[in-house]
């Protein structure tokens, strides 16, 4: 649920996070195709009061039903899991709700931090959290638990965000605070971007500090070129649609026959790793970029399942 311009940006939107969702679940191996649904906000209105948003939740709810099951939607950017509870008044194709898979926030930065850690292994041949500087840049619902999950690791943190009030999380995790930009080019050992798309671009890449690159923040490459950058660069960029899977990977879980079960999901969350070492070790043995080897893992899988080709790139893959 988003504010958009018009109807022409909320379906470009889809398209481009629905094109994105395929290339998530082929990398992880999943048994799903790719969709997205967006529910449309006029850009510069005030949000909706309760009853237009439960109203337009609702026929959310109709139009998923129609589709008969081919779709599934699930909480994202703008939604909650007490809106999913609203969908599910009108269609059983809603998954994230407390009694399933619940919210998706926190499998999702399990998978961060195993990406984190398998980044670390493959620059600095350990991966151990203990005493390795990291910057996370957006303290929301993904963000904060990082943060949280590194500290328990060992990791001295610099944290930042938009939201002023998000500061007293950083004191409670034991972090230095500082402001977005900065906090992108901290002289760290990673930074993990949890906050929105496209802050790797030409001004940041060459500007950047670190020696990895991890996060879960969607579309982090303003464009596919800034790979290669990176790579030349020799900073590691473990693919935003590779490293924020977990979400997605314990919703699967919720739609398997035998039904939800937390253990099977964590087990599935940590294998995040070992797709990701061997996407980095495929991008050394082929002297290319880890996108390129994720992408072309991807296309293998979606051929192996019969998928039709995807269609040409216009821009990084990351829902
Ligand atoms: P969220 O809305 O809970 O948190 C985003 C946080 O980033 C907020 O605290 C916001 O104040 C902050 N922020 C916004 N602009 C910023 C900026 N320029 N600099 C610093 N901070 C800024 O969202 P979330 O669910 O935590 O998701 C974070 C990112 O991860 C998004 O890109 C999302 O699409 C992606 N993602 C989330 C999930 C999930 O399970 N929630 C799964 C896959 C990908």
């Amino acid at each position: 649920m988003w504010p958009y311009e018009d109807s022409r940006a909320a379906v470009r939107d889809a398209l481009r996070l629905s094109r994105a969702m395929t290339f998530k679940s082929a990398v992880a191996g999943l048994p799903l195709g790719g969709g997205k649904g967006v529910i449309v906000l006029r850009a510069g209105e005030p949000p909706p009061v309760p009853e237009q948003r439960r109203a337009a939740l609702l026929d959310f709810g109709d139009t998923v039903q129609s589709l008969e099951g081919r779709y599934v939607t699930a909480e994202d950017v703008g939604t909650s899991d007490a809106d999913m509870t609203v969908i599910a008044e009108r269609t059983a194709h809603v998954t994230g709700l407390a009694g399933g898979s619940g919210d998706p926030s926190p499998w999702t930065a399990l998978g961060v931090e195993t990406a984190i850690r398998v980044a670390c292994r493959s620059v600095w041949g350990t991966p151990s959290l203990e005493g390795r500087s990291v910057s996370v840049v957006g303290l929301g619902r993904v963000g904060a638990k990082v943060g949280e999950l590194l500290a328990q690791g060992g990791a001295r943190l610099i944290v930042s965000d938009v939201d002023e009030g998000k500061r007293r999380l950083a004191e409670r995790l034991g972090a230095e605070w500082a402001e977005p930009r900065a906090a992108l080019l901290a002289d760290v050992d990673v930074v993990a971007p949890c906050a929105l798309g496209a802050v790797l671009d030409d001004d940041s890449v060459p500007a950047l500090r670190c020696r990895v690159v991890a996060g879960a923040a969607n579309n982090q490459l303003a464009t596919d070129a800034l790979a290669g950058a990176l790579t030349a660069r020799e900073v590691l960029w473990a693919p935003d649609f590779v490293a924020n899977a977990g979400g997605i990977i314990n919703i699967s879980v919720e739609l398997e026959p035998a039904g939800y079960d937390r253990e099977r999901a964590r087990a599935r969350v940590l294998g995040i790793g070992e797709t990701l070492s061997t996407i980095f070790e495929e991008a050394e043995r082929g002297q290319t970029s880890p996108l390129s080897a994720a992408m072309t893992l991807a296309r293998r899988r979606l051929q192996e399942a019969g998928a039709p080709p995807p269609a040409a790139s216009r821009g990084a893959p990351a829902a």
